[in-house]
Protein backbone atom coordinates (compact mmCIF):
# COMPACT_ATOMS: atom_id res chain seq x y z
CA UNK A 1 0.00 0.00 0.00
CA UNK A 2 1.26 3.33 -0.66
CA UNK A 3 1.89 5.32 2.75
CA UNK A 4 -0.38 8.42 3.15
CA UNK A 5 -1.91 9.91 6.03
CA UNK A 6 -5.30 11.73 6.61
CA UNK A 7 -7.06 12.57 9.27
CA UNK A 8 -10.39 11.68 11.59
CA UNK A 9 -12.16 13.62 14.50
CA UNK A 10 -12.73 10.65 17.60
CA UNK A 11 -14.56 12.50 20.26
CA UNK A 12 -13.76 15.95 18.80
CA UNK A 13 -9.68 15.77 19.07
CA UNK A 14 -8.53 15.49 15.86
CA UNK A 15 -6.49 12.40 14.81
CA UNK A 16 -4.23 11.77 11.99
CA UNK A 17 -3.96 8.94 10.45
CA UNK A 18 -0.39 7.35 8.85
CA UNK A 19 -0.43 4.78 6.34
CA UNK A 20 3.28 3.64 6.91
CA UNK A 21 5.43 1.31 4.60
CA UNK A 22 6.39 -0.01 7.69
CA UNK A 23 5.87 -3.99 8.32
CA UNK A 24 6.62 -3.55 12.08
CA UNK A 25 5.60 -1.15 14.41
CA UNK A 26 7.50 -0.25 17.96
CA UNK A 27 4.72 0.73 20.70
CA UNK A 28 5.75 2.41 24.04
CA UNK A 29 6.47 -1.00 25.77
CA UNK A 30 8.82 -2.04 22.74
CA UNK A 31 6.97 -4.31 21.87
CA UNK A 32 5.71 -4.57 17.99
CA UNK A 33 2.42 -3.84 16.63
CA UNK A 34 0.77 -3.51 13.48
CA UNK A 35 -1.21 -0.64 14.21
CA UNK A 36 -0.47 2.22 17.77
CA UNK A 37 -2.52 4.90 18.75
CA UNK A 38 -0.63 7.46 20.11
CA UNK A 39 -2.93 9.53 22.47
CA UNK A 40 -0.11 12.12 23.11
CA UNK A 41 0.29 13.26 19.65
CA UNK A 42 -3.06 12.50 18.68
CA UNK A 43 -1.91 10.30 16.05
CA UNK A 44 -2.82 6.61 15.05
CA UNK A 45 0.03 4.87 12.82
CA UNK A 46 -0.63 1.24 10.69
CA UNK A 47 1.83 -0.79 9.36
CA UNK A 48 1.58 -2.15 5.80
CA UNK A 49 -0.50 -5.58 5.75
CA UNK A 50 -3.37 -6.61 3.46
CA UNK A 51 -6.36 -4.23 3.14
CA UNK A 52 -8.40 -6.03 5.46
CA UNK A 53 -6.09 -6.23 8.06
CA UNK A 54 -5.27 -2.39 8.05
CA UNK A 55 -8.86 -1.61 8.02
CA UNK A 56 -9.39 -4.21 11.37
CA UNK A 57 -6.43 -2.42 12.73
CA UNK A 58 -8.15 0.96 12.45
CA UNK A 59 -10.64 0.09 13.89
CA UNK A 60 -8.72 -1.29 16.98
CA UNK A 61 -6.89 1.88 16.91
CA UNK A 62 -9.84 4.19 17.13
CA UNK A 63 -11.45 1.60 19.77
CA UNK A 64 -8.32 2.47 21.47
CA UNK A 65 -8.52 6.48 21.39
CA UNK A 66 -11.95 6.35 21.99
CA UNK A 67 -10.83 3.83 25.21
CA UNK A 68 -8.88 6.88 26.36
CA UNK A 69 -10.89 9.57 26.47
CA UNK A 70 -13.79 7.29 27.94
CA UNK A 71 -13.43 6.29 31.03
CA UNK A 72 -14.86 2.48 30.37
CA UNK A 73 -12.10 0.64 31.28
CA UNK A 74 -11.65 -1.55 28.09
CA UNK A 75 -8.94 -4.42 28.55
CA UNK A 76 -7.21 -5.23 25.07
CA UNK A 77 -9.41 -8.35 24.87
CA UNK A 78 -12.23 -6.22 25.07
CA UNK A 79 -11.11 -3.65 22.42
CA UNK A 80 -10.06 -7.08 20.25
CA UNK A 81 -13.70 -8.43 20.23
CA UNK A 82 -15.15 -5.19 19.51
CA UNK A 83 -12.44 -4.81 16.60
CA UNK A 84 -13.55 -7.92 15.33
CA UNK A 85 -17.66 -7.33 15.71
CA UNK A 86 -17.27 -4.01 13.60
CA UNK A 87 -14.65 -4.46 11.21
CA UNK A 88 -16.98 -6.96 10.29
CA UNK A 89 -19.74 -4.97 10.60
CA UNK A 90 -18.45 -2.06 8.97
CA UNK A 91 -17.17 -4.70 5.97
CA UNK A 92 -20.89 -6.48 5.53
CA UNK A 93 -22.71 -3.24 5.62
CA UNK A 94 -23.08 0.32 4.51
CA UNK A 95 -23.85 1.90 7.49
CA UNK A 96 -23.96 5.48 5.55
CA UNK A 97 -26.73 4.03 3.07
CA UNK A 98 -28.98 3.11 5.87
CA UNK A 99 -27.92 6.54 7.58
CA UNK A 100 -28.92 8.74 4.44
CA UNK A 101 -32.64 7.12 4.15
CA UNK A 102 -33.52 7.36 7.85
CA UNK A 103 -32.28 11.43 7.23
CA UNK A 104 -34.67 10.97 4.21
CA UNK A 105 -37.31 9.46 5.90
CA UNK A 106 -37.13 11.73 8.63
CA UNK A 107 -37.15 14.29 6.48
CA UNK A 108 -40.33 13.37 4.40
CA UNK A 109 -41.78 12.89 7.53
CA UNK A 110 -41.37 16.17 8.89
CA UNK A 111 -42.65 17.61 5.03
CA UNK A 112 -45.80 15.60 5.73
CA UNK A 113 -46.09 16.74 9.22
CA UNK A 114 -45.96 20.04 7.79
CA UNK A 115 -48.30 19.63 4.94
CA UNK A 116 -50.73 17.78 7.66
CA UNK A 117 -50.80 20.96 10.05
CA UNK A 118 -51.29 23.58 6.70
CA UNK A 119 -54.17 21.05 6.01
CA UNK A 120 -55.85 21.42 9.43
CA UNK A 121 -55.30 24.78 9.90
CA UNK A 122 -57.21 25.94 6.53
CA UNK A 123 -60.34 23.52 7.83
CA UNK A 124 -60.25 25.33 10.71
CA UNK A 125 -61.17 28.31 9.09
ZN1 LIG B 1 -4.77 -2.45 21.45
Amino acid sequence: MKPFNTYLRILGRQYSIDFTDADYLMDIDGKSAAGICNHWEQRITLARRHPDKVKAHLVHEIFEAIAEVLPIGLSESQIEMLEAGWFQFLKENNIYLLWEAIDAAYEEGCQNSSRNEERIRREER
